[in-house]
């Protein structure tokens, strides 16, 4: 069993309220939410943070920023939303596992 709390969420380990999902890409609702929509789109394959990933990893990193995208056009927040990646402990990066938090003032709809 995995110790990373996003691995067990994609395992079904953990409970969370997913709003996306493909065999690379996955997004949930963040546990604690800091605005009306706050989503989380993460790698399936588990990647600590955005510095430890490589040139190879472009088409990868590429896909998980426009599913961000998708994301936020599901959740009717296209209009004004922002991205936000924390990269290590002293940038508040809790969770070692890559994620782009998505932010919008607006509720999400459904
Ligand atoms: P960061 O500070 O960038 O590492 O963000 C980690 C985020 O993960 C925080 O906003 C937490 O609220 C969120 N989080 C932690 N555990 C869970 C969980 N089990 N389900 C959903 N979100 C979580
Ligand atoms: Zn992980």
């Amino acid at each position: 069993m995995s110790d990373c709390v996003f691995c067990r969420i994609l395992a079904g380990e953990l409970p969370s309220k997913m709003v996306y999902r493909d065999d690379r890409v996955a997004a949930f609702n963040d546990i604690h939410p800091k605005a009306p929509t706050h989503v989380l789109v993460i790698p399936t394959r588990h990647v600590t943070r955005l510095s430890e990933t490589k040139e190879d990893d472009r088409e990868e990193l590429g896909y998980l920023l426009e599913r961000a995208r998708h994301v936020a056009e599901l959740l009717g927040v296209s209009r004004a939303f922002r991205l936000e990646v924390n990269n290590g402990e002293e940038a508040g990066q809790l969770v070692p596992h890559l994620h782009i938090h998505i932010l919008s003032e607006s509720q999400p709809k459904n």
